[in-house]
């Protein structure tokens, strides 16, 4: 007997390049003997007000029933979703994060001898739910500020094709896409295509460029929409979020679902911030402020960024394809952790995202230091 691994296994899953995600604060620490408490992360697009009071409140009810399962239709957290966006309750679908929702989709609609589009630069989750469902990818070429070409995607529909992705705002680019030609696209898609729009970073819009996308739902059948409770709401460490969908679209996603994909606390969690609108707020303001402290040194220093519409930036930090990663590692090296985005095939930026105003200002510092340096 040998001792290796004897089992065949589909060359799309050995291609996958696993998820990097942001470091965490403590391995940093470990790797560059720092003291934890003196390091800054700006790395994963985490809300930097940290956790609302509202959903702690919340949760320490739920504690006393955590030797039960989640209620496996989370029935008061759906209940609560469809009366924020006036949509029946079986319009939602929960996810562990919207992560999942993005997965789900691929699961469902997805095989291999299908496609999948998604534009370059946009979300690494797209990649990597078409590729574990034995998918193709046709990653569309981005327009030349970042943002997603919606003529060109739709014209990259081929016959095979089961998914487009849209991310709106996009990470890692931040970019926006007006609603009207959203409105467009979504009328000329094939109604035999899913069009999954991720709006993770919807509640960071002004309120001038907000819109109802559920309105959208109720127009196309073959439209999901994706939303978090990981970004403005501040419960990424919770893994919630969900979909909105007409019923026919829900009821696959629920098949496939893990039955408790969101657990007890997570549940209670969401449901006490749906409603806390001045935590929103905040996290709006303070975005909007840090925005403003980022981007003014960027000017300052002579940096390129790409207008962002989300609680991040992504700023140019050389010319050489080496840049980024020698910036980030000098950066962790003081104590600063943000993204690298050389796997987004740009190489010479950075993602910052945006923080208290004692963070940016750490960060700044660092930036300016390194690159004088
Ligand atoms: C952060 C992010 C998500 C989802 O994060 P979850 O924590 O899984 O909800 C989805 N899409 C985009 C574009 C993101 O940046």
């Amino acid at each position: 007997m040998s001792n290796q691994l004897n089992v065949p296994v589909p060359a799309y899953i050995k291609a996958i390049a696993p998820y990097v995600g942001g470091r965490p604060i403590a391995e940093v620490a470990r790797e560059f003997g720092l003291d934890e408490a003196k390091i800054v992360k700006l790395a994963s697009n985490e809300n930097p007000l940290g956790f609302p009071a509202s959903a702690e409140r919340a949760m320490q009810k739920a504690v006393a029933d955590l030797a039960r399962y989640p209620d496996g239709n989370a029935h008061d957290l759906k209940a609560g979703l469809a009366r924020r966006f006036g949509v029946p309750m079986d319009w939602i679908t929960l996810g562990a994060g919207s992560n999942d929702i993005l997965i789900l989709a691929a699961h469902a609609f997805m095989q291999p001898g299908a496609s999948a589009v998604y534009a370059k630069h946009s979300f690494v989750v797209y990649a990597l739910a078409t590729q574990e469902t034995g998918g193709r990818a046709i990653v569309v070429p981005a327009t030349a500020d970042f943002g997603h070409d919606l003529p060109a995607m739709l014209a990259a529909i081929e016959a095979d094709t089961r998914i487009v992705y849209l991310a709106n705002p996009n990470n890692p680019t931040g970019t926006f896409l007006p609603p009207a030609e959203i409105d467009v696209f979504l009328a000329k898609v094939p109604s035999n295509v899913v069009v999954v729009l991720d709006e993770a970073y919807n509640e960071y819009l002004a309120p001038e460029l907000r819109f109802d996308s559920t309105d959208w739902v109720r127009r196309f059948p073959n439209l999901i929409v994706s939303r978090t409770f990981s970004k403005a709401y501040g419960l990424a460490g919770l893994r919630v979020g969900y979909a909105i969908a007409q019923p026919e679209v829900t009821d696959l996603l629920n098949r496939i679902r893990q039955p408790f994909n969101v657990n007890t606390l997570a549940q209670a969690a969401a449901l006490a911030v749906i409603d806390d609108a001045d935590f929103l707020q905040r996290s709006y303001e303070v975005n909007r402020a840090g925005y403003g402290q980022l981007t003014a040194a960027f000017e300052k220093l002579g940096l390129r960024y790409v207008p962002s519409y989300g609680n991040f930036v992504l700023v140019k930090v050389g010319e050489d394809a080496g840049a980024g990663a020698r910036v980030n590692l000098a950066l962790l090296k003081r104590g600063i952790i943000v993204r690298p985005v050389g796997n987004y095939d740009l190489p010479e930026w950075l993602r910052v995202s945006i923080g208290l105003p004692e963070e940016n200002a750490a960060f700044i510092a660092a930036l300016e230091a390194v690159l004088e340096g």
